[in-house]
């Protein structure tokens, strides 16, 4: 396949970044990683270079994006967690905000003029009334969310004053590994919450805490809307795609379209694996919306994006091994039956 140009992968070695690599491999393009390496791993550096630099040195930046004729940027590069942000406002504020100023300021200056940008949900805020659409207000509940709201805000004003243009990615819950097992999901320390689920299953650690059960929600748990991390990774290779054909800025849902309690998590994970998942029931915890589920019509309309496996009864099949546990066999009914 030609190559079609380089781009900068900020945070590559990281879980969605790394599999955004390997999509951007097999897509055409060279990925070229930069990654302070605080949370990602060398390791999943694969299918380009890694330039090990922290995103806040925008002279590391120019010098990569120079050395490597980088053409768009791809900016993962941030601290992702919602219970962390609340304790630590400052330094999400210093990483993710002061993070995108140096990646814009690095790109007007070499002028690369595409930025494919991991946003989240967690810009909505708590929006109440079912699908979340992209013209639904955004009122972030946590410096997390604000913080990769102020990142939209930058690109916005940059993309009208300079010409720069960007495709904000809204993901909602990102899970599941790479079906290659070319790469898995690690995060240390772990917060989210299928991987949690998965290890209390596997017995590497004591049960799951269950965050709240009093919510307003079929079951009393919180609500999310899971989409397979190789989904997302070819929804910014479109991403790439669009902008490279000349797309105009824009703000996109990427998500599957259905929502899953936690209980309904649980009772996936049991479906699939034959085992129960050990789990306690625990008050809320601080910062949690009570539901978020996307509506995925835009990217479908802007870029022709469809999750392909993104079933929540897939992405456990998939993240499973990873976790040293054996998938059910699936009868062509779609029931698991014990291997
Ligand atoms: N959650 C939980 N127990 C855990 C970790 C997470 O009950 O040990 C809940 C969390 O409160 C939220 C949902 O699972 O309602 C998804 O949380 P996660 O941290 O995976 O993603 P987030 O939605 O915060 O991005």
């Amino acid at each position: 396949m030609p190559r079609r140009f380089a781009i900068l992968v900020t945070g590559g070695a990281g879980f969605i970044g790394s599999h955004a690599c390997k999509a951007l491999h097999q897509a055409g393009y060279l990925p070229v990683t930069v990654d302070n390496l605080t949370t990602g791993h060398a390791d999943a550096v694969k299918w380009g270079p890694l330039v090990h630099a922290d995103v806040r040195n925008a002279a590391a930046l120019k010098d990569a994006i120079k050395n490597h004729g980088i053409k768009a940027v791809m900016h993962f590069a941030a601290s992702a967690y919602v219970g962390e942000s609340m304790a630590r406002p400052a330094f999400y504020y210093d990483n993710n905000a002061g993070g995108m100023i140096s990646l814009i300021n690095a790109c007007l200056d070499t002028g690369v003029d595409k930025v494919v940008f991991s946003s989240s949900c967690a810009t909505y805020g708590s929006p109440e009334g079912g699908p979340i659409r992209e013209d639904t207000p955004q009122a972030p509940i946590n410096p997390y969310g604000r913080s990769k709201l102020m990142c939209e805000e930058m690109l916005h004003d940059c993309s009208a004053a300079h010409g720069l243009r960007f495709a904000a990615l809204r993901y909602f819950n990102a899970a599941g590994a790479d079906p290659e097992g070319d790469l898995s999901e690690r995060h240390d320390p772990e917060t989210h919450l299928l991987p949690l689920a998965l290890q209390a299953t596997s017995g590497r650690r004591g049960p799951l805490q269950v965050f709240g059960t009093d919510y307003p929600t079929r079951d009393g748990s919180c609500e999310r809307d899971y989409i397979h991390v190789s989904d997302l990774a070819r929804g910014h290779v479109l991403a790439a795609d669009y902008l490279a054909e000349g797309g105009a800025s824009t703000a996109l849902n990427l998500g599957s379209g259905t929502g899953h309690t936690i209980f309904e998590v649980l009772e996936t994970i049991r479906s699939v694996t034959g085992k129960t998942v050990p789990h306690d029931l625990a008050p809320r915890r601080a910062g949690d919306p009570p539901s978020l589920t996307a509506d995925p019509r835009l990217a479908q309309q802007t870029l022709g994006f469809r999750t392909e496996r993104s079933r929540l009864d897939q992405i456990i099949r998939d993240a499973a091994p990873s976790f040293g546990l054996a998938a059910a066999r699936e009868d062509r009914h779609g029931r698991h039956a014990a291997e």
